[in-house]
């Protein structure tokens, strides 16, 4: 390792942890493992790949694009420079450096990636129940839904509403609904234990969770264990018509594959089934196989 990265390391290591790659094989296995890192210092030459390919290549992969690199080198021609800042770094440090400035320089870097990643963080989940929010759910269901087609597989699609909510922020107010909402979501997103599960607020009252890989009796099931998981909160709504506690309806569209539909129909087949059981007594659910 150069001396220059020596130094740096030494400078940051009161304030932050540091984990130093001898290469730059090392430095993307380090990177491309679950690790929580803020920053990359990087030198361009090294023995194995060089500075710049190893930033290529952490640009070019989703789990790091946006990490911020700066590179710490003895190069210091502009044309370098140039060079480095155009494949996307953050930063280009050069020997002689002011320790006290780099050290700033660095602490400016990474608050500014601490702020990003909490706004990002904001910006995909709901800031009511904490569940993923509707932007997300847009994006992931797209991902999702290419992804049955191509492995033809299953896929479900459920709409949860909750009933008669109106009469429970009518009589409760708007703070015990709120809370309520929480606690709903809270369930769902408890019952849902496969990670390749999706769970969202829709908007409103509404849930939406998409299943993959799931057969009819698979699917069955979640949804009597959704039903229950609402109905053993034991929230009171003694103003329901349903029960004297607060419960969901489901409608759910069931797609395996078979028939070249679009996205937005297994939605809109949800919503149509949602609408059913809702005409048909509510805390209840029906499959809609498309
Ligand atoms: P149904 O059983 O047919 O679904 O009846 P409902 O009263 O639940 O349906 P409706 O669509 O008439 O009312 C939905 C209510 O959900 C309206 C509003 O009072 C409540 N609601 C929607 N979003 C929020 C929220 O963010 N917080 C709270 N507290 N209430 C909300
Ligand atoms: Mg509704
Ligand atoms: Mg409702």
């Amino acid at each position: 390792m150069t001396t220059n990265l020596l130094l740096l390391s030494d400078l940051l290591q009161d304030e932050y942890e540091i984990k130093i790659a001898k290469g730059g094989t090392k430095a993307l296995e380090i990177l491309d493992a679950p690790n929580k890192i803020d920053l990359v210092l990087l030198d361009i030459e090294m023995p194995d790949i060089n500075g710049y390919e190893v930033c290529k290549k952490l640009k070019n992969n989703s789990k790091t694009k946006n990490l911020p690199i700066v590179f710490v080198t003895a190069k210091n021609s502009e044309e370098d420079e140039e060079f480095a800042l155009n494949l996307g770094a953050i930063d280009y440090i050069t020997k002689p450096f002011n320790k006290a400035i780099v050290k700033l320089r660095l602490k400016n870097h990474i608050n500014l990636k601490l702020k990003t990643d909490l706004l990002e963080q904001l910006s995909m989940y709901d800031g009511l129940t904490n569940i993923r929010n509707r932007r997300f759910f847009d994006e992931a269901f797209e991902k999702i839904f290419l992804e049955t087609k191509r492995e033809k597989s299953t896929l479900a699609v459920l709409m949860i509403d909750i009933d008669f909510f109106k009469l429970y922020n009518d009589n409760y107010g708007h703070g015990k609904g709120d809370e309520a909402l929480k606690k709903v979501a809270f369930a769902l997103q408890s019952t849902i234990k496969r990670p390749s599960d999706l769970v969202a607020r829709y908007g409103g009252e509404e849930f939406i969770i998409v299943l993959k890989d799931i057969n009819k009796e698979g699917l069955k099931t979640v949804a009597n264990n959704l039903l229950q998981a609402v109905r053993d909160l034991k929230i009171t709504h003694n103003f329901s018509k349903v029960e004297k506690f607060i419960t969901v309806s489901i409608g759910i569209s069931y797609y395996s594959s078979n028939f070249d539909i679009m996205r937005l129909e297994l939605l809109v087949k949800a919503d149509e089934a949602l609408y059913k059981v809702k005409n048909s007594g509510r805390n209840n659910f029906l499959i809609t196989e498309v």
